[in-house]
C-alpha cells in the first residue's frame, strides 16, 4: 500500500512536535510539517499531500484563509483539510471552517485517541477512494475493450456480409448469363445429341449454383435469415425428377441407382419443395461421391399417418466407403469431414450436412445417419407433411421455355447491365418476346438515355461502374418529366441479401429479380410491373 502524505501546519514548532509524536505510530502515513503557511502552500503544490492538519490561529495567513487557498487551486483542492483550533466550539467558527472547505475539527488540547481515530478514518477513506478509483478505471478500461470488441465483431460481420454480397454478385452474374443462354438454346432447333450436351451444361451450371448457394445458405441460416416457403407440389414427380438427374451421374460411375416409392406416399404434399430437394440431393451427391461400386437407393416411405398428416422418411443408402463410428457426430458440423484424407481424395467443403441438419430443423424434421465403415451408409430425413389434393392456384410444375412465353408486344425496354454476356442474353430474350431493346453499360448512361427517350420498362443491374443502379433509379424517379419518372424499373440483383433487395425498393424500384433468374420468372415479373395481370410468384 502506498503511504499517505499528511501535512501539519502550525506556527508553533512545539505543536508540530507533539502532533507528529501522536501520529508517529500510524501505519502508511508520511508526515511533512511546516510553521509557515506560504511554505506549506508550496509543499502542497509540489508533494502529493492528501490530508492537511491546519492550525487556525496563525499570524500572517490564518487557517481559514489557508484552507480557502488550497480549495481554490485545482492542484490542491482534493486535500482533506482538518482545522486544529483552540478557539471556541461555537457554531459561527465551525461554519467558517466548513465554508472555507475544511471537513472536520480537532480541538486543542488534543485528545490523543480522538486525534488518532480521526486521522485514521480519513486515511482509510482515502484508501477506499483510491481503490474505487482504480476499480472504476479498470471498469472503464474493460468497457472500452468491450466496445472495441463489439465494434470489431460488427465490422467482421459487415465485411463478411460485404464479402458475401460481392462474391455472390461476381459469381451469380456470369452464371446468370450461362443459365440464360441455356434457356435460349433450349428454345432453338437442336439434335438429340446437342440437347444432351445442353442438359449436361445445365447440370454443371446448377452444381456451380449449388456450391455458392451452400455458402450463402449457411450464413443465412446462421444469421436467422433463412425462411421456409411452403408450396403444393407433387412429391412423387419430385422424386422421379431427382432420380432422373442422378441416374445419369450414377451410370457414369457404373453404379446402380434405385428409386423405391412407398405405394402409400401421397401424390401432392405441401412444404418447402426446394429445401426438401436440397436435403435429398445432398445425401445422393455424397453417396455418389463416396461410392465406387454397388448401388445407391433413394427410398421414400410413409412411417406414420394421422388424417392428412403423413410422416415420410426419405433415405439414401449406398455401398460406399462408410464412416467411422467416432466421426459420425462431427460430420454434421460446418466444415467438418469424416477424416482428414477426405478433402485430398474427394474434395468438398464439409458444409453440406451442416446445412442439411439445419434445414431439417427448420422443416421440423430430423436427420439420422447410420454407417458401417467400409461397407456403406444410410442417411435419412424424416418429417411430417400435409397431404394436399393438387398444386393449388397459380402454381406451375414445369417451367416454360422462353419461346413458348407469350409476346409482350413492342415494348421499348432499356437494359442497363455492365456484364456483356448478361446484356446479350437479356436483349435476346426480350427481343424474342417482341420488345425493342436499348442497351447501356452503367447507371449514368441509363439516366442519359431516359432523358432522351421514353421507355416502357427499364431493367437495371444494381452493381455497375460509374453510377450504380440504385443511384440511377433515384435520379430517374426524381425526374421532372412525370412520364419518365414513372417508368417501371426492375432491378436485377445478384445479391441474395435481403437488405440489398430492400434497398432496391427504397431507391424506387418497382420489382426485383434475383440472378440467376429463370426467364419465365422475368416474363412474369415484367407482366406484374406493367400491370398485365400475372399472378405474383
Ligand atoms: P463434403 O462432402 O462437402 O465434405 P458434407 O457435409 O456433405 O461435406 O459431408 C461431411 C463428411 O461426411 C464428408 O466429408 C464425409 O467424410 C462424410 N460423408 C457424408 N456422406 C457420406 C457417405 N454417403 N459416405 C461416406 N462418408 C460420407
Amino acid at each position: 500500500m502506498q503511504k499517505t502524505n499528511l501535512l501539519i501546519l502550525d506556527d508553533k514548532e512545539e505543536n508540530i512536535i507533539s502532533l507528529s509524536a501522536l501520529l508517529a505510530d500510524l501505519e502508511y502515513v508520511n508526515i511533512i510539517s511546516s510553521t509557515d503557511p506560504n511554505e506549506a502552500l508550496k509543499i502542497c503544490w509540489k508533494n502529493e499531500i492528501s490530508i492537511a492538519l491546519v492550525d487556525v490561529q496563525m499570524p500572517d495567513i490564518n487557517g481559514f484563509e489557508f484552507v480557502s487557498l488550497l480549495k481554490s487551486n485545482p492542484k490542491t483542492n482534493h486535500i482533506i483539510a482538518i482545522m486544529v483550533t483552540a478557539i471556541s466550539k461555537e457554531d459561527k467558527y465551525l461554519l467558517k471552517g466548513l465554508e472555507s472547505g475544511a471537513v472536520d475539527y480537532l480541538y486543542k488540547p488534543l485528545n490523543p485517541e480522538i486525534t488518532i481515530a480521526k486521522v485514521k478514518s480519513f486515511v482509510k477513506q482515502l484508501y477506499i477512494q483510491e481503490e474505487l478509483k482504480q476499480k472504476n478505471s479498470a471498469l472503464e478500461e474493460s468497457r472500452k475493450e468491450l466496445i472495441q470488441l463489439k465494434e470489431a465483431a460488427e465490422d467482421a460481420k459487415k465485411s463478411k456480409e460485404n464479402f458475401l454480397a460481392n462474391m455472390s454478385h461476381e459469381i451469380r452474374t456470369p452464371i446468370n448469363g450461362i443459365v440464360g443462354i441455356i434457356h435460349m438454346l433450349r428454345g432453338s432447333e437442336l439434335s438429340t445429341e446437342q440437347r444432351d450436351w445442353i442438359n449436361r451444361l445445365d447440370s454443371a451450371s446448377n452444381s456451380l449454383i449449388l456450391i455458392i448457394n451452400d455458402i450463402l445458405d449457411i450464413s443465412k441460416i446462421d444469421s436467422g435469415m433463412m425462411k421456409i416457403e411452403e408450396e403444393n407440389f407433387s412429391i412423387r414427380q419430385k422424386l422421379e425428377d431427382i432420380s432422373h438427374i442422378f441416374k445419369n451421374r450414377a451410370e457414369e460411375k457404373k453404379l446402380d441407382f434405385i428409386l423405391e416409392i412407398d405405394p402409400n406416399l401421397p401424390e401432392f404434399i405441401t412444404t418447402d419443395a426446394l429445401r426438401v430437394q436440397q436435403i435429398i440431393n445432398n445425401f445422393i451427391s455424397n453417396s455418389l461421391k463416396f461410392t465406387d461400386s454397388g448401388k445407391i437407393t433413394l427410398k421414400a416411405e410413409v412411417t406414420d399417418q394421422v388424417d392428412k398428416n403423413y410422416t415420410i422418411k426419405f433415405s439414401v443408402t449406398d455401398t460406399g466407403i462408410g464412416i467411422q463410428k467416432d466421426a459420425i457426430e462431427k460430420i454434421f458440423l460446418a466444415f467438418e469431414q469424416g477424416d482428414e484424407g477426405i478433402t485430398k481424395k474427394y474434395g468438398g467443403t464439409g458444409l453440406g450436412l451442416a446445412i442439411v441438419k439445419k434445414l431439417a430443423e427448420l422443416l421440423k424434421g430430423e436427420i439420422t445417419a447410420t454407417s458401417e465403415y467400409g461397407k456403406g451408409s444410410e442417411f435419412a430425413f424424416k418429417a411430417t407433411f400435409k397431404k394436399v389434393d393438387g398444386l393449388g392456384q397459380g402454381k406451375k410444375d414445369q417451367k416454360d421455355t422462353i419461346n413458348k412465353l407469350q409476346s409482350l408486344g413492342p415494348l421499348k425496354v432499356l437494359v442497363a447491365e455492365d456484364n456483356e454476356l448478361n446484356s446479350f442474353m437479356l436483349t435476346h430474350i426480350l427481343q424474342s418476346w417482341g420488345c425493342i431493346v436499348d442497351m447501356v453499360k452503367n447507371g449514368r448512361e441509363a439516366v442519359e438515355h431516359v432523358n432522351q427517350e421514353n421507355y416502357d420498362l427499364i431493367l437495371m443491374d444494381t452493381h455497375m461502374p460509374v453510377m450504380s443502379g440504385f443511384e440511377a433509379i433515384r435520379a430517374i424517379k426524381n425526374m421532372d418529366h412525370i412520364q419518365k419518372a414513372f417508368t417501371p424499373i426492375i432491378t436485377i440483383s445478384a445479391s441474395v441479401l435481403e437488405h440489398e433487395q430492400a434497398a432496391a425498393y427504397e431507391a424506387g424500384a418497382d420489382g426485383v429479380i434475383e440472378k440467376p433468374f429463370d426467364p419465365s420468372d422475368l416474363h412474369q415479373k415484367i407482366r406484374i410491373v406493367l400491370g398485365k395481370g400475372a399472378t405474383p410468384s
